[in-house]
């Protein structure tokens, strides 16, 4: 797609388009939008709309309170579950200052920047999506619970398989807006399901993520139902992860992971990326996995990985070798989870590799089972594991350059957003405190 301002107004014409969406993220990845009519359109392409910066979250700085938003042509799409008289449109938006030049806090901006650095080196990452997510009931005042539409469908529904007609419309609706789905199926926990979309360039990838959670939201909450993205809503039961399948490209189009002389089938290259993300991995965790909830994912005995390794089956290694080979070799990162804001979680990751191939970082030997079980545990806590809860992984990244430079001006708005968060987090005394200790003390 190569968009022109001729073709959108052609688009909008044509498709009896009213209303226009004009869309960016906050520092958290919240969908933020301005509706515009379509009298606004030619002001719009024109980037003169202006939004009041300060009351978003991580754009928190009142000198800059006036921001412009500069669509991003191509990302122009109709939504297919709004009235078809008088049709909705979104463009995605880079967010710019007053004095028209791009806002350094822009998650979007963050990504690109590290995109330019890959396309100097002569690389184009592209990145697959395994999304995993849970669907719940509402109560009657329309809120999400933790009843899952499996269970209630047992008592309730007779043979009916709710979740499986969601997907059904929830995969037609993203191929409608251009996402290309690759598989979707039931998956461990009750109430979990997973779609997986056709990886794509690193750019495309993060606005797909945007927008796939709120095509996810929009068909549950058409089904009577909620999707949620928070990834451990039920204790003792599988969490929801968002595996990222990584690929480079050189600027002939050629798979440069690729080597079929290899036992994994993998390029210098891609062991050098696996490298800078192993190396980076502690710090690249905060941006990966940044909420509280996050880390009660990443414990033993789910099926998420807790280790800082690579194996070709181990679930417990943050990266997996797939079994595909030549141009479909890839490596997938399996600490994500879909609470992140996936322009700084793309940055990160893509900086973590490139550094591992500048500083041709070879990753250490894959470790078994055994050879971890006879390593003292204090060592293996210290080297090995991913970061036990949001505070250590902040922690982490504020001691990785590489992945602090990657966020660039996002970085102290970030830091400071979850620091709030913790910080409410550790003061507030949970119904596990009261069941453990109010008898016992
Ligand atoms: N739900 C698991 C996770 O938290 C992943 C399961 C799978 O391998 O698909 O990462
Ligand atoms: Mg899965
Ligand atoms: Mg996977």
């Amino acid at each position: 797609k190569n968009y022109s301002k001729e073709d959108i107004k052609r688009l909008v014409e044509e498709n009896d388009v009213k209303f226009i969406r004009l869309q960016f993220v906050d520092i958290l990845g919240t969908l933020k939008n301005v509706a515009v009519t379509v009298d606004q359109l030619e002001k719009a392409l024109n980037n003169d709309i202006i939004f009041d910066g300060s009351s978003i979250e991580g754009f928190i700085r009142s000198e800059e309170a006036d921001m412009y938003l500069k669509p991003d042509l191509n990302t122009f799409e109709i939504f297919p579950w709004r009235p078809q008289q008088g049709k909705v449109a979104r463009l995605i938006c880079d967010i710019y200052k007053a004095d028209g030049t791009p806002f350094g806090g822009d998650p979007r901006l963050v990504l690109k920047n590290v995109i330019n650095e890959a396309k100097e080196m002569g690389y184009e990452m592209h990145l697959g999506t395994e999304f995993e997510f849970f669907l719940f009931h509402t109560d009657e005042n329309g809120n999400a619970t933790t009843i899952t539409h499996d269970k209630a469908g047992y008592f309730d529904l007779g043979p009916l398989d709710l979740g499986e007609n969601v997907r059904r419309d929830m995969v037609l609706t993203l191929d409608n807006l251009g996402l290309e789905v690759e598989a979707s199926h039931h998956e461990v926990a009750p109430g979990q399901h997973e779609i997986d979309l056709k990886a794509t360039n690193a750019l495309d990838a993060a606005d797909n993520i945007i927008t796939f959670k709120l095509v996810l939201k929009v068909v549950a909450q058409r089904h009577g139902l909620h999707a949620t993205f928070m990834p451990k809503p039920i204790f003792g039961e599988n969490g929801a992860g968002m595996h990222s399948s990584l690929t480079l490209y050189n600027s002939n189009g050629e798979n440069v992971f690729s080597n079929k002389e290899d036992a994994l089938g993998l390029s210098k290259e891609a062991y050098y990326f696996i490298g800078g993300l192993l190396k980076h991995a502690k710090g690249l965790t905060a941006v990966t996995n940044p909420t509280i909830n996050s880390y009660k994912r990443l414990v033993p005995g789910h099926e998420a990985p807790t280790l800082i390794g690579y194996s070709t089956s181990n679930s417990s290694q943050l990266i997996r070798i797939p079994a595909a080979r030549g141009n479909n070799a890839s490596i997938e990162l399996r600490s994500p989870d879909p609470s992140i804001n996936p322009y700084l979680a793309i940055a990160g990751i893509l900086k973590a590799g490139l550094d591992g191939i500048k500083n041709k970082i070879v990753p250490p030997k894959v470790m078994s089972y055994e050879e971890l079980a006879t390593k003292n545990f204090s060592i293996l806590e210290e080297e090995n594991r991913l970061p036990v809860n949001l505070k250590d992984a902040l922690i982490a990244l504020s001691k990785d350059e590489v992945i602090k430079e990657a966020l660039g001006q996002c970085y102290d708005t970030f830091i400071k957003a979850k620091s709030i968060e913790w910080n409410e987090y550790s003061s507030i005394v949970h119904e596990w405190e009261l069941n453990k200790y109010i008898s016992k003390y």
